[in-house]
């Protein structure tokens, strides 16, 4: 299995060096050459089997010889061992024929831990082949660095560094990412907001010697291994309600593309999806650009579902590349308006291809508070803002006889404040992590200066 930018200038890789590289050279996303295919039998014959088959037998084709079947399952078990629900993903009847497929038991309590958890394990078993270490450093407006702390703290060739903006963040995301004791996790809290903390990223990976010199890699969600990771759960999800005899929908809220292409992929390799449909709140650009009007920037609007908070979302150039027919100079053409101008036009043939593939709501502010006090209610449901935003957006598309699986990307105790006020009720932690506000923190306070950062990775990285 090979893997080509969606700018056609970038070399062409293997599984694992895609995984190591994360951004290609010439600025684009590695994609897989050709998209495995699976049989109507090998879908039926997922039936019945453990999340971590299905992961095994849906992610296989796409990582080449990187790993042998034994040393993929080990990893697999070992990414999949610290959820707090035996099924994974397990699926929760919200009305009829509408479901929400509950991706919130990992270890941070939201689905960028299906991702996350496993990249962990895959970069530990590629490094400590080949006796490399690396430093991961990522910049985090909340989830992503509490996910990438619990996935790879302790892992022996690994330093995990995470850059959140200093009292920007909720007291459990920045809990999450302080309370970890173990010596390769470094949580810094930078004196500034979360661009900031993105530009110094940058810089960094810019800094040719530096990034040599500590092995700088990053785990951001253009990470091709992040998308595969969350193909799994649509199929497991689908077969769950009669796949592949019975067609299934879907619902994502989203921000960066990530989780809704990894179910294009999955429609794509066969499972037969009838309805994606991209959820957005009020930064809504997605939703925009797939009903017709461009994409275009218009800045970012502090919302209650923080996370789909974005003014551009990197994964949709995946989806430009194949609806655009898998041309790479008109991506990157479109890429450099977007730099230039804020926003781009899409052609009438990749709009066609775009709008047969993806359906598009958004929700407001009070749409998205009102649906939580609405399920609370009715089913007993407590909904996380983001999931609550694509439920809204669920319960507006025309109904069929195909279910709806909505998925339900944080658990409410995340974001507790909205949560109580649209319920009246505070959402506990699960007993797991009921102790998280008696944990000791260990925090960093850094400037906003790339000499001073570089310095102080450089020290405190174990050699
Ligand atoms: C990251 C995130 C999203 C958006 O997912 P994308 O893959 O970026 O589209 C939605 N909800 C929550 C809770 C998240 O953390």
């Amino acid at each position: 299995m090979r893997y080509v930018s969606t700018r056609g200038q970038a070399p062409v890789l293997s599984f694992e060096e895609a995984m190591m590289t994360g951004l290609a050279r010439d600025g684009g996303l590695y994609v897989p050459e050709t998209i495995p295919q699976i049989s109507t039998d090998d879908i039926a014959a997922l039936a019945g089997k453990s999340y971590e088959e299905i992961a095994f037998t849906i992610m296989r084709p796409f990582i080449g010889d990187t790993f042998t079947d034994d040393e993929f399952r080990a990893i697999i078990a070992r990414a999949y061992a610290g959820f707090g629900h035996d099924a994974r993903a397990p699926l929760v009847q919200l009305d009829d024929n509408h479901f929400l497929l509950e991706l919130f038991h990992g270890p941070t309590l939201a689905f960028k831990d299906f991702a996350m958890q496993l990249i962990g394990q895959l970069f530990q078993a590629s490094l400590s082949r080949s006796g490399k270490r690396v430093t991961i450093v990522g910049a985090t407006s909340g989830d992503t660095g509490s996910a990438a702390i619990e996935a790879f703290r302790g892992l022996p060739n690994v330093d995990v560094v995470i850059l959140f903006p200093h009292g920007r963040v909720s007291e459990v995301q920045r809990r999450q990412m302080t309370t970890p004791s173990e010596d390769n996790v470094h949580a810094l809290a930078l004196d500034g907001d979360f661009d900031d903390c993105q530009a110094r990223l940058k810089d960094m990976f810019n800094h040719f010697e530096f990034r040599d010199k500590v092995g700088l890699a990053g785990v951001n969600s253009i990470n091709w291994a992040r998308v595969l990771a969350q193909v799994v759960y649509y199929f497991s999800s689908a077969v769950s309600l009669g796949a592949p005899h019975r067609k299934v929908s879907f619902t994502v809220p989203t921000g960066n593309f990530g989780d809704i292409f990894a179910g294009y992929i999955a429609k794509r390799m066969g499972l037969p999806i009838d309805r994606l449909i991209v959820a957005t709140n009020q930064n809504d650009i997605l939703h925009r650009a797939l009903s017709g009007q461009g994409y275009v920037t218009s800045g970012v609007t502090p919302s209650i579902s923080p996370s789909m908070d974005i003014q551009v979302s990197s994964n949709f150039e995946r989806a430009l590349f194949d609806a655009y027919d898998r041309d790479g100079a008109a991506v990157a053409q479109l890429m450099d308006e977007l730099k230039s101008d804020g926003g781009f036009q899409i052609s009438q043939g990749a709009m066609q291809v775009l709008q047969d593939l993806f359906g598009s709501g958004r929700a407001s502010e009070d749409e998205t508070s009102a649906t939580i006090t609405d399920m609370q209610a009715r089913t007993g449901e407590i909904l996380c803002p983001h999931s609550a935003v694509a439920v809204k957006v669920a319960q507006e598309q025309p109904k069929t006889a195909t279910p709806m699986i909505t998925l339900a990307t944080a658990h409410p105790a995340k974001f507790p404040a909205a949560v109580e006020a649209a319920t009246g009720i505070h959402p506990p932690l699960p007993k797991r992590m009921a102790d998280l506000y008696d944990r000791s923190e260990r925090v960093t306070r850094v400037a906003n200066d790339l000499a001073a950062l570089e310095t102080l990775i450089n020290e405190r990285r174990r050699a």
